[in-house]
């Protein structure tokens, strides 16, 4: 019998783990320019993690909790969220007590949740994070904005809107809550279950609400702008005008209260709408938190965060046509190919040599026909094929053939180290923006580096007397 998948994963392999691999490595590698360091929170928490950091009035905990009760009896649950794991990670190891706050820590991983599954929402699925506590500054709440900002940025995506929103403080959300309860009041036995269970456990939350038949209900409800402090509308126009004055686009959206009940004051989410037109909805979100390090035993003190969905980057990315739809797996560098049934050893002990040399290689196990092992070395995106016959054994040599120009060339034996290093660093450099280089126009990176030895200007460049030409590298060789 067959056994499949769970009803709401996926399997990730081939090309798309590899695309799944270098998002979240760029996400990991951006979050440390920022001096984010990583934590691994347990998959497994107690429930009372997620119910008391969640908060009961929250549809993650209220229906999409995988919890079950382990052999000593004790209630856990699988992450649905990063937040309030990382919350208890920080107060029980004493994180931050510290006087550099606030601490800055990023995160990826699975988390999981019971939904009804459909385009874009998995049981499990994929998050990327930061979270930044212990400093209340609105500085905090602008850096971890520009932060998952450039990483959409660096990803390429382009039409990112950041919708952004003030949830008040304490006593603003109260105070409008009970404004809404009031609202609220008579028009229940209208609306759907899930709002007349969200009326008592936490009104804000009928705000969010996704059925139709709600919508005009809702949009008449009181408006939070209009009982929010002083102080609070003071601290969000202060990182309104921070992100004025650093050209970073957002929209105001006062209907935006995110589906966590722990968030206050800034809220924020990134929309994405793809190049064809296909609206992915929110590819993040997050924001400050006021509650939630006293909530698990630790001090007085905020956080703020963001968490990325990396299933719906990944869609997003592959939309934009970021990602090819036949993204290899790897980047092979070099498949040998052993011809005959002595040169198998000989293969390996090639592919040993290049793989110490740090490019990769893989040999053809089997013994099949050379055009079938072509093909096969260009199934796996080689870039060089190493091609070792009882000839080339006997002669101590072996042939190199370029699997992208189709050149081939003999090489012995002892050359064989400096010519692999040679032609990948050939490989690795060959822009091909030789022309528009002399433009200034190439930011390819490689003019910028090696600039003795390996800029593709070099040696042939008809431009070398630099009389025309204003690419960098010249003016060092002057
Ligand atoms: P949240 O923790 O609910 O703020 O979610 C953060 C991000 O995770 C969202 O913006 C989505 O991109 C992604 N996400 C949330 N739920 C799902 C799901 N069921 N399947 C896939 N991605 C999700």
């Amino acid at each position: 019998m067959e056994i499949n998948n769970v009803k709401g994963t996926h399997d990730i392999f081939a090309g798309e783990a590899s695309a799944y691999s270098q998002v979240e490595a760029m996400m990991k590698n951006i979050a440390e320019l920022f001096a984010f360091m990583e934590v691994r929170p347990p998959v497994i928490e107690h429930s009372e993690v997620f119910v008391r950091g969640v908060g009961e009035g929250s549809d993650v905990v209220r229906k999409e909790m995988y919890t079950f009760l382990d052999k000593g009896n004790r209630s856990l649950t699988l992450r649905p969220e990063f937040t309030a794991g990382i919350i208890r990670l920080m107060v029980q190891n004493k994180l931050l007590v510290t006087n550099e706050l606030p601490l800055k820590v990023y995160y990826c991983g699975p988390v999981f949740r019971y939904e009804r599954p459909q385009l874009g929402r998995y049981r499990q699925f994929n998050q990327f994070g930061v979270e930044a506590v212990g400093n209340d500054s609105p500085f905090v709440d602008l850096e971890v904005i520009l932060l998952a900002y450039t990483i959409l940025d660096t990803l390429g995506l382009e039409n990112v809107t950041i919708k952004i929103n003030n949830l008040g403080d304490e006593e603003s959300r109260l105070a409008y809550k009970e404004a809404l309860r009031e609202y609220f009041k008579g028009l229940l036995p209208k609306m759907c279950p899930d709002c007349q269970s969200r009326y008592e456990l936490n009104p804000l939350r009928i705000l969010d609400c996704k059925v139709p038949a709600d919508h005009a209900l809702v949009k008449s409800a009181p408006k939070l702008k209009d009982y929010l402090s002083e102080e609070s509308k003071k601290r969000f126009a202060t990182i309104i005008g921070y992100l004025d004055t650093l050209g970073v686009h957002y929209e105001i959206d006062d209907t935006l209260v995110r589906g966590l009940d722990y968030y206050s004051e800034t809220v924020f989410e990134f929309h994405y709408v793809s190049a064809k037109g296909n609206d992915y909805g929110a590819v993040g979100g997050g924001g400050r938190y006021d509650k939630l390090v006293k909530e698990f035993g630790g001090p007085d003190m905020s956080g703020v965060g963001f968490s990325f969905g990396i299933e719906r980057i990944i869609s997003v990315l592959k939309d934009d046509g970021h990602i090819p739809a036949d993204m290899p797996a790897f980047n092979l560098s070099f498949y040998v190919i052993p011809v005959g049934d002595k040169a198998h050893l000989t293969a390996h002990a090639v592919a040993t040599n290049i793989r110490l040399l740090g490019y990769s290689s893989d040999v053809c196990f089997d013994d099949v026909k050379l055009t079938t092992m072509f093909k096969r070395a260009e199934k796996k995106g080689a870039k060089f094929a190493v091609i070792i016959g009882e000839d080339e054994m006997n002669n101590n040599k072996v042939i190199i053939k370029n699997l992208e120009t189709k050149e081939q060339i003999e090489v012995a034996q002892e050359d064989f180290e400096n010519k692999i290093i040679d032609l990948m660093s050939e490989h690795d450099h060959n822009c091909g923006c030789h022309e528009h280089a002399h433009d200034g126009d190439c930011d390819c990176g490689c003019h910028d580096h090696d600039k003795e030895t390996k800029c593709c200007c070099s040696g042939d460049c008809d431009c070398e007397d630099g009389e025309e030409c204003d690419c960098e590298c010249h003016e060092e060789k002057k």
